[in-house]
């Protein structure tokens, strides 16, 4: 019972590594709030863990549902310990998902053949509106809920913020510039924010997953997942569970010395 009555909300819990963390931190006694943009998957893992756990749906790039959610957090359960910023989109091309697939279909071919001569050009056909939509969700979502959620610890001067992150914020992603960016952004929040509330004995840390088996991965085209099983030495994607372990651990007490870091997942993708 590692987290024994600790009030914790999971943002995009209602699937994959959300969903995952919601259920381990359960398991570990947690007072479970399950965020996600859509009502019904936030139930259906509220469903799944029963006894305490309470559901809200909310756009995390809201800042007004993202206030009116923990107002909610507060008059029924009077505080927050533990904040899990994990809600997140992927999409991997704003062509669509039918132009990437060409493109990486096309790209296989030529590797084997010796010369790639299909570049992938995203950035330069990325739309205002599909940059400012990856930044939204992920990085004002973060700040927003991470600044909602320090004025309820500050209260308290205890708690525990896990950002999920990603590799793509530490290597970049060739098909996902504005994801990369947003990831890394992630990752300059979560050492300054971890500085600036270390006095407060609050503790703010990052995960960086490597590629994990969640429904996030479904645009891809079965060969370039296989690439990507391929390219991770331990030969296969990650659980969503082996996430959720590396959260509970900086969640716990047994990360009382540990803030401003990020802890890699990854199957050995990325070995720094
Ligand atoms: P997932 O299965 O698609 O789960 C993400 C959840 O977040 C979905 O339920 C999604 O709802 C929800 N969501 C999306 N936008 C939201 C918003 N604005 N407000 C609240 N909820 C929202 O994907 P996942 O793989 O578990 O991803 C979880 C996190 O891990 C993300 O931050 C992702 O970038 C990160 N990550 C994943 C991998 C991987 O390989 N899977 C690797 C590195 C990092 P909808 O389904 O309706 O969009």
């Amino acid at each position: 019972m590692r987290l024994d009555a600790r009030v914790t909300l999971v943002t995009g819990g209602g699937s994959g590594i959300g969903r995952a963390i919601a259920l381990r931190f359960a398991e570990e006694g947690a007072r479970v709030v399950v965020n996600d943009i859509r009502r019904e998957t936030a139930e259906a893992t509220v469903k799944e863990i029963g006894g305490q756990a309470r559901a809200i749906a909310a756009d995390v790039a809201d800042s007004a549902q993202v206030r009116a959610m923990f107002e909610e957090i507060e008059r029924a359960l009077g505080g927050l310990d533990v904040l899990v910023n994990n809600a997140g989109i992927g999409e991997v091309d704003p062509r669509g998902r039918e132009a990437f697939h060409a493109k990486a279909q096309a790209r296989i071919g030529e590797m084997m053949a010796g010369t790639i001569q299909t570049h992938w050009d995203v950035t330069q056909a990325m739309t205002d509106a599909t940059w400012a939509r990856m930044l939204a969700v992920h990085l004002n979502g973060t700040f927003y809920c991470t600044r909602e959620a320090l004025k309820l610890m500050s209260r308290v001067n205890r708690g525990a913020i896990v950002n999920i992150s990603s590799v793509a914020g530490l290597m970049g992603i060739e098909v996902a510039p504005h994801y990369g960016a947003a990831k890394a952004g992630i990752l300059g929040f979560t050492r300054s924010v971890a500085r600036e509330v270390a006095t407060r004995g609050i503790r703010v840390n990052a995960i960086c997953p490597g590629w994990i088996d969640t429904p996030i991965l479904d645009p891809l085209p079965p060969m370039v997942r296989m690439l990507a099983e391929r390219q991770t030495p331990l030969g296969r994607l990650g659980d969503p569970r082996e996430i959720a372990n590396a959260a509970l651990f900086l969640a716990s007490d047994e990360a009382s010395f540990v803030t401003g870091q990020w802890l890699s997942p990854n199957g050995g993708l990325l070995t720094i």
